[in-house]
């Protein structure tokens, strides 16, 4: 039996797992059969023309949508735009919507170090900030049951403070910020990728894949889901039959109370340049806890 290391895995798709990258544990997946999903109205003011960074995360979601309607159990539903900023599921909450924003600052500059926040990694929520690794394009964080592996809540963070977002087809912008009519960091491009975390899907270095860690500037490459994500879907959440997880229930501790025991996962997703092949970061955090671990994968 050979274990494969996080991240150097180039299998046609990965499933997420309760303990990251640990085949052993029981893998990510969505029950319902409609995920309702939400964007902040403030969307990103720097992104050209205005407002078409909405409409790019709508055609990413759509792309999903896609293979869904044609071998899949879900559907996803837009839920229209928020004024909440939150990521992350609160147990006491009964608002805890699937949610898409930009964080335009950095809380490395608003947070003083001293705050508690940045010990129980609340930063992000209390400051408005990106509270990521600069690297990072975006992150997906998703809330699960440790033992069913079930999800409750998937929200996607895009680091405005760090990338430029467009929406344009091409020619690459010739300068990181400010170019009209160009691609730099593409917003569907992420979003299509970012989605792919929400359902479920890890990194895999498989050429061509959505699911790749990596995105230099430029890219729009993964606006196109490729046949390793979509055979994914068709597996996982087979048309007329029940979500499937990787290991089966009664093979685990099972209370079946799917209480509160949720832990939330965040998957980052590097960026980037000619130079930089950097490792995408993943934060695990337990949901009640102080406690934290980060693994770096790449
Ligand atoms: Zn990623």
């Amino acid at each position: 039996m050979v274990a494969l290391t996080l991240g150097q895995s180039s299998a046609p798709y990965v499933r997420s797992r309760v303990e990251a990258g640990d085949p052993t544990t029981q893998c990510l997946f969505w029950t319902v059969p409609k995920i309702t999903w939400y964007q902040n109205r403030a969307g990103n003011a720097e992104t050209k023309p205005s407002g078409s960074e909405f409409d790019a995360v709508r055609r990413s979601f759509q792309s999903w949508q896609t293979l869904f309607a044609g071998c899949g159990n879900l559907t996803f539903e837009e839920g229209g735009l928020v004024d909440d900023r939150d990521v992350g599921y609160d147990v006491k909450a009964d608002d805890n919507r699937n949610l898409v924003l930009f964080r335009t600052k950095r809380c490395s500059d608003i947070a003083p170090s001293t705050d508690a926040c940045w010990k129980e990694d609340t930063c992000g929520n209390l400051y408005d900030c990106w509270s990521n690794d600069s690297q990072t394009i975006a992150v997906t964080l998703t809330t699960y049951d440790e033992k069913s592996g079930i999800i409750y809540d998937s929200d996607i963070e895009l680091n405005s403070f760090g990338f430029y977002f467009t929406t344009a087809d091409g020619p690459s912008c010739p300068t990181a910020r400010g170019g009209l009519n160009c691609v730099s960091t593409d917003v569907q491009n992420t979003m299509t990728h970012e989605i792919g975390h929400l359902v479920g899907l890890d990194h895999t270095n498989a050429l061509g894949s959505t699911m790749n860690p990596r995105a230099p500037s430029g890219e729009i490459s993964k606006r196109s889901i490729d046949t390793g994500s979509h055979d994914f879907v068709c597996t996982t959440y087979p048309r007329g039959i029940a979500s499937q997880g990787c290991i089966a229930p009664n093979a685990m501790d099972s209370d079946g109370s799917s209480s509160l025991l949720g832990r939330k996962a965040a998957t980052g997703c590097a960026s980037t340049g000619a130079q930089a092949w950097l490792p995408a970061l993943a934060g695990w955090a337990l949901l009640l806890g102080a406690r934290r671990r980060k693994e770096r994968r790449g």
